[in-house]
């Protein structure tokens, strides 16, 4: 009886949503977006999803939307052919945990999914908010002292203090301009006695194991900048060059692209978006909120993370998400 019920609230449930999101020319592409996939939970940095909240959520998905390889659910939007309740899974940035935890969980719900790779960090890199989290999980407390490098004396007493301080330094870093960056970056790592892992970011190895697991692997640039504050040339070679480097891996075109960070307008500019088209991306998606309906721009496709994990505020949270205004460039 109670699996009865179970099946009515879940037939009930897609028949809201189905209302919000039909199928057809009024159809509605949700894009989920994630991360770190840790297998347990993040304590440094909480709020991220971990195997279980990710799982909880695949699993929403699977009961109640059509999850669709982004190629095929872009060739629909653009024939006005897709399903009810149509969604794609997306990770950015390369975490080793994408292959090692969310893939399988990807597979026992059938679900395929997009991985926007930065080429720059493969087989053992670090992009530079990663090198100050690893470093700030583990520095020694109680007290982070910065004086040398032209800082203050951190409170790192407690998880709290201690992640009040990352947000302090993730605030600072992120203003310095890239070689700048870089630099301090490094003085950093000298001054604070902790070993940072190797194996955050997937090998080509673990590239490979997706792709030829059905999941499409998509370009994020080389080392992941902010395109606005590159000059037109550097910019194009970032968007060029990573796209060549997994391409190479693979052996196979990479065909879609993440703009680093994703806001219209303030990370990426209409001149990225002919850029992408000039060196041969089929769409984009950026991190302005919001579905995809009939007539979107499918080089800024928008994309969502929804939080909750009980399964009726998660379908609410997405539907939530249907009637966003979609912020782009033009
Ligand atoms: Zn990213």
């Amino acid at each position: 009886m109670s699996n009865f019920l179970d099946r009515m609230e879940i037939t009930l449930v897609n028949a809201v949503a189905s209302l919000f999101s039909p199928a057809g020319s009024h159809a509605r592409l949700s894009i989920v977006l994630y991360h770190r996939v840790p297998h347990e939970p993040d304590e440094l940095l909480f709020g991220q999803e971990d195997a279980h909240s990710f799982e909880a959520q695949i699993r929403h998905l699977s009961t109640h939307f059509n999850i669709l390889p982004l190629h095929q659910a872009i060739q629909k939007l653009q024939e006005n052919t897709l399903p009810s309740r149509a969604a794609c899974i997306t990770f950015d940035d390369g975490y080793a945990n994408n292959a090692e935890v969310a893939l399988p969980i990807l597979q026992k719900y059938n679900a395929t999914a997009a991985f926007f790779i930065a080429a720059g960090f493969i087989n053992g890199g670090m992009m530079w908010n990663d090198k100050l989290i690893e470093l700030l999980r583990r520095a020694p407390g109680p007290v982070l002292d910065l004086g040398e490098i032209g800082l203050d004396k951190y409170d790192i007493s407690t998880l709290t203090k201690r992640r009040e301080t990352l947000f302090i330094l993730i605030d600072i870093f992120k203003y310095l301009p890239h070689e700048e960056r870089f630099e301090q970056l490094n003085r950093l790592r000298q001054l604070v006695p902790a070993a940072v892992p190797e194996n955050l970011m997937m090998t080509a190895d673990q590239i490979r194991q997706l792709h030829e697991a059905g999941m499409e692997i998509g370009g994020h640039t080389v080392n992941h900048p902010i395109l606005t504050r590159l000059d037109k040339t550097a910019a194009y070679t970032e968007i060029e060059q990573g796209k060549k480097i997994l391409e190479n891996i693979i052996q196979a075109p990479v065909r879609y692209f993440a703009y680093p960070n994703g806001k219209p307008g303030r990370d990426y500019l209409s001149e990225h978006v002919d850029m992408l088209k000039e060196i041969g991306f089929n769409a984009a998606v950026s991190t302005a909120w919001g579905t995809a309906a009939k007539n979107a721009d499918i080089y800024q496709l928008p994309r969502f993370t929804p939080w909750n994990i009980s399964r009726n505020r998660f379908v609410l949270q997405m539907m939530q998400n249907m009637y966003r205004p979609v912020q782009t460039v033009s």
